[in-house]
């Protein structure tokens, strides 16, 4: 028999990494919070896992992120004080590419640190290899390296989300979302429960259009991840070497150093076939894992040593490549956060914030505006 619940505050449906930050970030000003997801925190079926993300200030993206980078930084240090937790490496991120690259990775970086005042060095190729002889980087490539910036662990992180959220009041459940009914009134329904909430924030990554039932121009992307174990580790420990981006004629790599057990990252974050979670083809082909052996090999040819695993993951795209984060036009009480493009991670504790401030009517520290669902209206 499914049992009717009234809950005099918000469910959150979806406890990935934005939305167990959302949980603790509502349970921490006093809301009564239901937070709903049937896989564990850590799981590997969504967005958010392969144990590094990259976190930078200086958007080369767009600079209006840039307060949100800003933010975001200083939360992850907050959170990490609060729970004891290591998330957070400061390594440090290069950003490489070709002096006059059409993709303006290094140029888009420079200006939006300009901007903002952010603490940016721009290289020359030779000036590279002088500080990182890992990294063969040929004449006629530029870089700019943003030392305060670095990358996090998500897995770690969403699992130290759902604790603090317990802690701080959540009550967050193992239970399936199989439809919502949005109205001022909203109803989310599970296989055992019609809740009825006074909000809902919704963030479940990719399976978020779904859920919204297509009204959002959404589409999902598969994106191949590989981890190598370096022929030769000197040089490559996050001490010695940052996190890193290529861009190369339209094509967008990035990686991480070297970490015990994980050997070397690199993925290609451009491009990547259509699909959804419930059809996604998770086996990884070899001409993929060859494909990014090469692009590793070109620039850290001592990383491109044997495969140690390969995995899928998935982007939820939105048409314009920025969040759909803000209430829905058509059920104002339902607040959403999804279409992130693959590069939300990095604002995970911002973005709960965020989505505490849209609930309950206060206004976001930082302008999200243009990121709002109305856009697509
Ligand atoms: C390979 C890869 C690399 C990336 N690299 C970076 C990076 O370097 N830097 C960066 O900033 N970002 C990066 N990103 C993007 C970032 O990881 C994602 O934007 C972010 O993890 C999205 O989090 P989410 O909470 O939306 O999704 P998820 O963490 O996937 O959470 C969605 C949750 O919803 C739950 N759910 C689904 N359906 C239901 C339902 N019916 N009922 C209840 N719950 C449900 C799922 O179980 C899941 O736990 C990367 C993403 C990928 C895939």
């Amino acid at each position: 028999m499914v049992e009717d619940v009234a809950v005099d505050g918000t469910v959150v449906v979806g406890l990935g990494g934005i939305g167990s930050a959302a949980a603790l970030a509502l349970a921490d000003r006093g809301e009564t919070v239901v937070g709903l997801d049937p896989r564990p925190p850590g799981h590997t079926e969504g967005s958010s896992h392969g144990h590094t993300r990259l976190v930078r200030l200086a958007y080369f993206e767009d600079p209006a992120y840039v307060p949100m980078t800003v933010r975001a930084w200083r939360l992850w240090q907050r959170l990490e004080r609060r729970s004891g937790e290591r998330l957070l490496t400061a390594s440090g991120v290069i950003a490489l590419a070709p002096a006059g690259d059409p993709g303006r990775l290094v140029p888009a970086t420079v200006e939006a640190a300009a901007r903002y005042g952010l603490p940016v060095e721009h290289l020359e190729a030779a000036a590279v290899r002088d500080r990182y002889p890992a990294l063969s980087v040929p004449d006629g490539w530029e870089a700019v390296l943003e030392p305060e910036a670095g990358f996090v662990d998500p897995e770690a992180t969403v699992r130290t989300l759902h604790r603090l959220a317990r802690d701080a009041g959540a009550d967050l459940r193992p239970e399936t979302v199989e439809a919502i009914e949005y109205g001022d009134r909203p109803v989310v329904h599970t296989a055992r429960t019609r809740y009825h909430p006074r909000k809902v924030v919704l963030t479940a990554g990719p399976w978020a259009p779904a859920l919204l039932e297509e009204r959002l121009p959404l589409t999902v992307t598969r994106k191949v991840v590989a981890h190598f174990t370096p022929r030769d580790p000197d040089g490559l420990g996050p001490d010695r070497l940052p996190g890193f981006l290529t861009g190369d004629g339209g094509a967008l790599h990035y990686g991480f150093p070297l970490l015990p057990g994980d050997g070397v990252k690199i993925a290609r974050h451009d491009g990547g076939a259509a699909t959804t979670p419930a059809t996604v083809d998770r086996t990884v082909r070899p001409e993929e894992v060859e494909a990014l052996r090469a692009e590793l090999a070109r620039l850290i040819p001592a990383a491109a040593g044997p495969l140690l695993r390969a995995y899928t993951c998935l982007y939820t795209m939105s048409p314009d490549g920025d969040f759909v984060l803000g209430p829905l036009p058509w059920a104002p009480s339902c607040i959403v956060a999804t279409g992130c493009s693959g590069h939300a991670f990095k604002f995970v504790p911002l973005l709960g914030e965020v989505l505490a401030d849209l609930v309950l009517g206060a206004a976001p520290a930082v302008d999200v505006g243009f990121l709002s669902p109305a856009r697509f209206a």
